[in-house]
């Protein structure tokens, strides 16, 4: 049997077990104007019925009353709200000040993250890595917290090498982490494998695709060169092709994007995570497309 059906099969085999889980993320909006669109978009997804709706953290605490008035909002929507934070530039009081206020807002689910310094920031905080903070809520806060932490299928850019990696997202697992949402990625292949090798290092946890739907090719390309994910090279040609043509990139990324997630719901993937960027559009079509 060739080695990719193998991945692919063995992969089925290990999921069939898992529910499955759909969420969408949003960022915390500046404006006014900006607020009043995710008011809508909130509910518009809220038909859809997610299991939760996670809120971004600006590292450093940047955004950190905005991600707590959005966390505020859509919990007044009657959703379930799962904050975002980031133990980088911020102190272990600082982050306990703001898991008092999740408690005290009622929020029982935290998407935990080392985050990225910006540029120009010098103090790291107290905290380095995820893992630290993932043991620093359990031990702050036993076992309120259901916690999701990130991962890489296609590696972090920032790590020494694949398998260090596989090893430190296992530290996060070990300390005490629920179940995890990837980086987005277009490539199929590198999550199966991916999560093939994390149940070979005996991490038993739901490890739900990150979806990052496809509608305008520079911000995706400005992403990708951020954060390490890759544009396959088919895609990035033909989304260059259309130019300017937003429709044209829209309607391909959108049949891309919905081909990645019938494929990896197909293959027994436990749920999606929608990067809505705060717009309901795309989010809906792929979800009506396939007929979830
Ligand atoms: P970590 O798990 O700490 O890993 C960071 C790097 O350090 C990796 O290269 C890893 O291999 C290495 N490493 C980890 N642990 C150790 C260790 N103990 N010793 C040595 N090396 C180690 N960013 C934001 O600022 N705000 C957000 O709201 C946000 N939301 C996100 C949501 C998701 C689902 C994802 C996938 C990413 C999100 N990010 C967000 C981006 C994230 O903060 C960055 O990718 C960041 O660079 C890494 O965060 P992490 O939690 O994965 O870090």
């Amino acid at each position: 049997m060739a080695p990719a059906l193998r991945q692919y099969i063995s992969f089925m085999e290990s999921q069939k077990k898992r529910e499955r889980t759909f969420s969408f993320e949003f960022f915390p909006p500046r404006t006014e104007e900006g607020k009043a669109a995710l008011h809508h978009t909130a509910a518009q997804l809220g038909q859809l019925g997610p299991r939760f709706m996670s809120v971004t953290f600006g590292a450093g605490g940047s955004t950190r009353e905005g991600t707590f008035e959005t966390v505020r909002e859509i919990k007044n929507h009657g959703f379930e709200a799962a904050p975002h934070i980031s133990c980088i530039g911020s102190t272990r009081d600082q982050l306990r000040q703001i898991l008092r206020g999740y408690m005290a807002l009622g929020v029982r689910h935290l998407v935990a993250l080392r985050g990225d310094l910006p540029s120009g920031t010098v103090a790291a905080g107290e905290l380095r890595y995820a893992n630290e903070l993932v043991e620093f809520i359990r031990a702050e806060t036993g076992t309120h917290f259901y916690v999701e932490v990130a991962a890489y299928p296609e590696t972090h850019p920032q790590a020494a090498s694949a398998e260090a990696d596989r090893l430190n997202f296992r530290r996060k697992v070990l300390a005490g982490a629920d179940s995890a949402i990837t980086q987005y990625f277009y490539n199929t292949d590198a999550y199966f494998r991916f999560v093939d090798d994390c149940e070979s290092l005996g991490m038993d946890i739901a490890i739900v695709p990150g979806i990052m739907p496809i509608t305008n090719f520079k911000q995706l390309a400005r992403f990708s060169d951020a954060c390490g994910a890759e544009i396959p090279r088919w895609i990035r040609r033909r989304l260059e092709g259309y130019g300017d043509d937003i429709e044209a990139i829209r309607a391909f990324g959108l049949d891309v994007t919905t081909e990645l997630c019938d494929r990896l719901l197909a293959a027994g993937a436990p749920g999606l995570h929608f990067y809505t960027l705060n717009r309901a559009g795309p989010t809906s079509t792929i979800w009506e497309r396939l007929a979830l």
